[in-house]
């Protein structure tokens, strides 16, 4: 292997030089404490940017090895230590050394959530960061010796600083690890509780502004306080402090298996606690405000998405008789409305093993929600091809145990099938379920139930061998995220800003190469969708990320992905418009 005074000796020869004298460094390079990998040199300066690793071994990083002891401390641990490179690079990097990205140094780091990722990998021999860097140029003129300061000065300077355990804030990297764990562990306990989803008292939900996924000000945030009637409490895995004293359970607010409603005036917080849930599915840093709402890791948010594509799902038990006789049992269409994305949406997310669906009116076609009991009258069943959303909960639940939670706050014929209903009052829960069902009982809705043929669920489609195409021109594989909710996917993209629970592009590229992988390995013309998931998820929990990119090899920089769920994989199949389903 080459050595420290090897790089120096190649970039004082290359100083001054082409360009293209870069590709030289290609290599591994012994430091003394740790190994630098050139995996990738950059075409010129304005070219995605080099890639490196930096790997030090368990001997010198010294990381507590209970810090990594099973897979969700690992993947927490490396999110934390992602995190200190992050901060390392802005303490030592110098920036900007020359033309485009010259000099400058970035990690795939994430945002509020934690999600494993390829920037940070940690086993039992070693540490290994996975950073990409623009070597600098003037021109397209070889600056040797600025490139020395980064590769010689800064880059060891950042692994001191962020991979040596004597160096990171060790009593943050413990709480960030604890944190996550006991997220995990109400995770796995909301089942047996039978619960959808907790928030605990004291959260925090509101964000700063709609561009911002941090959290509003403690000065201006309510915290969320609990009804006594929805008050649980979940022991954890590592004490928390409250009020100033450590416990070893956590009370909040648990949000019931079956049919939620979340009602109250315009304005008083129902969005905001849905968005919570929505997002709860991921665990989130310490501090964010939500770091202890936990929903389960099956539920999917649904919204109508006009304008996306629909192939052959049995949408009837929502639309049937659509005028000039359709079929709707297996419909498709390149141009869904509101009402027919929603069906196609939660059949969708049924079928590939949902166990809790998430809605909000403001995200939702009206005529998919409600007809009241006037509205029956004037247009008769015959002529409306829509059975409403209301008409179906309960089956959703009782037969397919689906659970919902519905933020509600303009229709009161739900009170007629939720079991629970919480309103928002002044940013704050309170359970009127009694209320609600007396109102039901005084005030009969008077319309009638609309189902006439029970819902199809739980089928899986099988998708037909060349659906999937990743290759464009003389490329063989052309995937891109261009941001988290567009997959460039060979000749087409795939719109995922339907698919509100995607909360990092990283995620997105991974769905995206995801599919191509399964087009690879699964996509046999025999295979269903769900069970091609669920090969996808097998693989991820074997063989982690490290081998989503087609062209990665062996021990190289992998590219930056972030885990998505089996969720956001199906549906970003689900819109890809060249998806073709067997008869
Ligand atoms: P709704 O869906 O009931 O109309 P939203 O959830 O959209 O209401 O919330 C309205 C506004 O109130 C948003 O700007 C939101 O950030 C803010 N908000 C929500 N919950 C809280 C809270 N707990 N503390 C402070 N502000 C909040
Ligand atoms: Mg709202």
């Amino acid at each position: 292997m080459r050595t420290v005074e090897d790089l120096r000796t190649i970039l004082a020869r290359i100083d001054g030089r082409g360009y293209k004298a870069y590709k030289d460094l290609q290599g591994a390079y012994a430091f003394p404490w740790f190994t630098l990998f050139v995996d990738h040199v950059q075409g010129d300066p304005f070219a995605s940017p080099s890639k490196i690793r930096v790997r030090v071994s368990a001997a010198v990083a010294k990381l507590p090895p209970d810090l990594f002891s099973s897979r969700v401390r690992r993947v927490a641990l490396q999110d934390f230590l992602i995190r200190e490179v992050h901060h390392a690079i802005r303490h030592v990097c110098q920036g900007n050394r020359g033309m485009g990205k010259s000099g400058l140094v970035f990690i795939d780091v994430g945002g509020q959530e934690i999600l494993e990722r390829t920037a940070m990998k940690v086993t039992p021999e070693w540490v290994e960061a996975r950073l990409s860097l623009g070597l600098p140029a003037q021109g397209r003129t070889v600056l040797g010796r600025q490139a020395e300061a980064m590769l010689c000065r800064e880059v060891p300077a950042l692994a001191e600083r962020a991979l040596k355990w004597e160096h990171v804030e060790r009593e943050q990297a413990r709480a960030f690890v604890a944190c996550v764990d006991n997220q995990e562990s109400i995770r796995a306990q909301l089942d047996a509780l039978g619960l959808v989803a907790f928030i605990a008292d004291g959260a925090l939900l509101p964000r700063s502004s709609g561009a911002s996924d941090r959290p509003l000000s403690r000065q201006w945030a309510q915290p969320f306080h609990t009804p006594a009637s929805l008050r649980v409490s979940i022991p954890l895995l590592h004490p928390v402090s409250r009020d100033g004293r450590l416990t070893h359970s956590i009370t909040g607010c648990g949000i019931p298996q079956g049919v939620t409603l979340i009602v109250g005036g315009g304005y008083h917080g129902k969005s905001t606690v849905l968005r919570a849930l929505e997002r709860g599915v991921y665990p989130h840093v310490p501090e964010d405000g939500r770091e202890y709402v936990v929903t389960t890791e099956r539920a999917v948010k649904i919204r109508a998405e006009d304008g996306r594509s629909i192939e052959r799902v049995d949408i009837s038990g929502f639309i049937n008789n659509v005028p000039y006789g359709r079929e709707t049992t297996q419909f498709s269409t390149d141009n869904a409305s509101g009402s027919t994305s929603q069906a196609a949406s939660i059949l969708e997310a049924v079928e590939v093993g949902a166990t809790a669906l998430l809605l909000d009116e403001d995200t939702s076609a009206t005529n998919f929600m409600v007809r009241d009991a006037r509205m029956q009258v004037l247009v008769h069943k015959e002529h409306e091809p829509i059975t409403p959303f209301v008409d179906r909960v309960r089956e959703l639940y009782e037969r397919y145990g689906v659970s919902t939670v519905l933020v509600m706050g303009g229709c009161g014929d739900y009170f007629d099938v939720a079991d629970t209903v919480m309103a928002m009052r002044d940013y704050q829960p309170l359970d009127v379920t009694a209320d609600a069902q007396h109102i039901a009982q005084v005030f009969p809705a008077q319309r009638a139930i609309e189902t006439t043929s029970p819902l199809a669920g739980g089928t899986s489609r099988v998708p037909v061998r060349d659906s999937l195409d990743s290759s464009r021109g003389n490329r063989e594989i052309k995937i891109e995220a261009r941001s988290v909710d567009a997959i460039t996917f060979g000749h087409e993209v795939i719109n995922m800003s339907g698919v509100e629970q995607l909360v990092d592009v990283s995620q997105t590229r991974a769905v995206g190469y995801a599919l191509h992988l399964a087009s690879r390995r699964f996509l046999d013309g025999r295979m269903g969708i769900k069970a091609i998931v669920q090969g996808l998820v097998e693989q991820f929990d074997d063989a982690g990320l490290d081998g989503l990119d087609p062209y990665h090899q062996g021990e190289r920089h992998p590219g930056n992905f972030a885990r998505p769920r089996a969720f956001e994989i199906a549906a970003a199949l689900n819109r890809l418009r060249t998806l073709r389903i067997r008869e």
